[in-house]
């Protein structure tokens, strides 16, 4: 196919399934690489836009696009959104009876399913049974850094994925992640044994994101900071990450003490309160979720306005992905990391436990020194992902409240004597306790409160001591013995500094508090603009819908959609596929609930004037909805509808006829027309009603002009 044959091809799916008008940077180059047959590598950050670079493919190529997907949850939700599009699309899991299953298999040995879902188990045990029987045209492998040792995410069952290109050596191969580092990159291209494929990074750069990482604070100062959020965003939602069940149970109670609307997610829930959960998110009617990091995968809900993480994240790769998931739409965002250096010791043991040490340390030290840089944190990020960015960001702590330094080796002197005197016998608790004078029991039965440097360090607080040992063990002055319960060392380098012989910078401790007073920001009711007045009450048309059709709300339309429906207004459903995110199916299920609300909004009558516009009529006919339901929809004759046809392929925007006249008809009315005789016509209308004649002459001479 010429060029750019395939760009408008490709466009023209884009708008008519999608409702968008341009493709974002690097879907076109993947797709009109699989179009020519060849190999892919997508990486894009979460949000980026991944799903489209196989999804536009598969419309675009005859059979069916095989999506190989780890998650349950991911597949369903791909599936929903695509169906709600019109495109045929199923999944085939575990969490499904067979015989569901089975029906979907023969569907798509049939040909009728444009997208199949599948996890890679379920692909490797069945290829003999039927996969090799679907007239596949493209395999797209998901989440595909799972495949590397190197990854964060290692799933062994993706290293047999090379079976693809073994069974199905023409098969193009595309895969994607958000996620991966330059080694873990070079494992999916090796192991999957593609030949030359397209490489397109994307931009990791999320610009709207402001990205804050805070040392030390307490319980309460960090429910403070999302109290403060939240009052900021009172009618959208965010997440809070914790590492632990407990500890996500504990900050949903801390919040709902304060009225806040809060979820709990995690692993220990049953699956249907998980499910719950999930919904009340995703339909808007929480303002926070506090979950382990299992939640959020596969949420395409674009108006998360905040995302904190309680604990320290395991690897780079994770936090990106999970802040990566508030603000999708591209309107500002919010988050932040408190950072402690007991979270380093808690993953530490954990990873002792986990199967891989060596690479899991080696990522969760690229975290820590990530959480106590003092450079621009998303220079740090970006280049982490293998990009460069030669300008400060402007929008992370670092940059809006740079770190002063000062002369810190007194400090390092006086916790490092005390951790000598404590004969290398205390962690970074017991340490800050003997600095601070601390009274409790342990610490007098241990005998510390006799060490010389005991309460040497009042003038500091807890926090303020916890952030500069943390530092002090960055530098290299003190080493944590993970194996000996955690317990502090002085490096020879330490003993320098204690010793006098070199002194030591630190970089100035914040106290929290600063900077993070609650908004005070007048009630939203009162400031709302008419954009922000019809957006909210869009959202609420949205939420009934939603609940009438028992369909999550995102997917009836993310809110970007719903915003440029407000500045928009459209009024009739010739505008309303103009907005951005609406494509035909949506335009036929939701017009006209949402024109009601825009037409009521604007003071007009809620009914649309009916069958106004030719045009409308194109939406429907591309829709593929049958002649007699177009009428019904739009309330006017089915002979109206044929009028407006034969003006669309007068235009040439109609090309297929059958709906609206049959092959008899048109030949029994061309072959008057063709003898040219003006009273063998005038006869004909005794017959066929002059809306048929006139589509027939329409499309006769349509085929005079197209036959070349
Ligand atoms: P990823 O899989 O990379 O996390 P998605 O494929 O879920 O990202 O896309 C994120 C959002 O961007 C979705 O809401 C999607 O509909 C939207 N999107 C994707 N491509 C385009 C485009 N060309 N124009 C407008 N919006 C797009
Ligand atoms: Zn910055």
């Amino acid at each position: 196919m010429e060029t750019s044959d395939l760009r408008r091809q490709a466009l023209s799916l884009l708008k008519r399934f999608y409702g968008y008008d341009s493709f974002r940077p690097g879907q076109y180059e993947v797709i009109s690489a699989i179009a020519g047959g060849r190999d892919a590598v997508v990486l894009m950050p979460t949000g980026g836009g991944k799903s489209l670079c196989y999804q536009l493919p598969a419309l675009l190529l005859p059979g069916c696009t095989v999506v190989v997907s780890p998650l349950i949850a991911l597949m369903e939700d791909q599936t929903a959104a695509l169906i709600a599009n019109g495109i045929p699309a199923a999944s085939i899991h575990s969490n499904r009876d067979e015989t569901a299953n089975r029906g979907i298999i023969d569907a798509a040995i049939q040909g009728k399913i444009k997208l199949l879902y599948i996890s890679p188990e379920r692909l490797l045990s069945d290829i003999d049974l039927w996969i090799d029987r679907l007239p596949i045209s493209l395999f797209a492998v998901d989440e595909a850094h799972c495949i590397s040792q190197w990854g964060h995410d290692f799933r062994p069952v993706y290293t047999q994925l090379s079976v693809l290109k073994q069974r199905f050596p023409h098969v193009p191969v595309m895969a994607l992640t958000a996620t991966a580092d330059r080694l873990t990159r070079d494992d999916i291209t090796a192991q999957l044994g593609m030949r030359e494929p397209l490489r397109w990074t994307g931009s990791f750069n999320r610009a709207n994101l402001s990205i804050k990482v805070v040392q030390g604070a307490s319980k309460k100062q960090r429910v403070d900071a999302v109290r403060s959020l939240v009052r900021k965003y009172p009618n959208d939602s965010g997440i809070v990450y914790t590492l632990s069940r407990k500890g996500a149970e504990e900050m949903a109670e801390a919040l709902r003490v304060y009225g806040i609307r809060t979820a709990v997610y995690h692993a220990g829930m049953n699956a249907e309160a998980r499910a719950d959960a999930q919904r009340s998110f995703t339909d808007g009617d929480v303002q926070a979720v506090c979950a382990t990091v299992a939640f959020g995968m596969g949420i395409d809900k674009s108006n998360i306005r905040w995302v904190v993480h309680n604990n320290l994240p395991g690897n780079i790769e994770s936090y990106y992905q999970e802040i990566g998931r508030a603000g999708r739409d591209g309107l500002p965002a919010e988050t932040i990391l408190f950072y402690s250096y007991q979270d380093v010791i808690m993953r530490r043991n954990f990873i002792e436990e986990s199967g891989r040490p060596l690479v899991a340390t080696e990522k969760l030290e690229q975290m820590q020194r990530f959480a106590e840089s003092t450079v621009c944190r998303r220079r740090i990020l970006l280049s982490y992902f293998g990009e460069v960015m030669d300008h400060d960001c402007g929008n992370c702590d670092v940059c809006l409240d740079p770190p002063s330094r000062f002369d810190g080796t007194v400090l390092a002197q006086k916790a490092g004597s005390a951790i000598i005197r404590t004969g290398q016998q205390a962690g970074i608790m017991t340490l800050t306790d003997i600095l601070r004078g601390s009274a409790r029991a342990e610490i007098r039965q241990r005998g510390f409160d006799h060490i010389k440097t005991y309460g040497a360090g009042r003038d500091l607080s807890n926090a303020e001591w916890n952030a500069y040992i943390a530092q002090m063990i960055q530098l290299g002055l003190f080493e944590v013995a993970y194996e000996e319960a955690n317990h502090l060392r002085v490096t020879p380098y330490g003993m320098r500094v204690i010793r006098g012989e070199v002194p030591v910078e630190l970089s100035t401790f914040s106290p929290y508090a600063k900077g993070t007073k609650p908004a005070k920001k007048k009630a939203p009711e009162v400031s709302m603009n008419p954009v922000e007045q019809l957006f909210e009450q869009l959202k609420a048309v949205r939420k009934q819908v939603a609940a009438a059709t028992s369909t999550p709300a995102y997917i009836i339309f993310s809110d970007a959609t719903l915003l440029d429906m407000a500045r928009r207004r459209p009024a009739t459903m010739e505008d309303f596929v103009q907005v951005h995110g609406v494509g035909e199916r949506k335009a036929v299920r939701y017009g006209k609930k949402f024109i009601g609300a825009i037409r009521k909004f604007e003071g007009l009558s809620a009914t649309m004037p009916q069958g106004t516009t030719y045009k409308e009529t194109l939406i429907l006919h591309n829709a593929g909805i049958p002649l007699g339901e177009i009428a019904q929809i739009k309330g006017v004759t089915v002979d109206t509808i044929r009028g407006h046809i034969a003006r669309l392929v007068d235009e040439d925007m109609v090309s297929s006829f059958g709906n609206y006249i049959s092959r008899a008809e048109y030949e029994a009315v061309t072959a008057v027309i063709a003898t040219g005789d003006p009273e063998a016509e005038k006869q004909l209308r005794d017959r066929y009603s002059q809306a048929t004649v006139n589509l027939a002459r329409s499309i006769y001479n349509y085929y005079q002009r197209n036959k070349q």
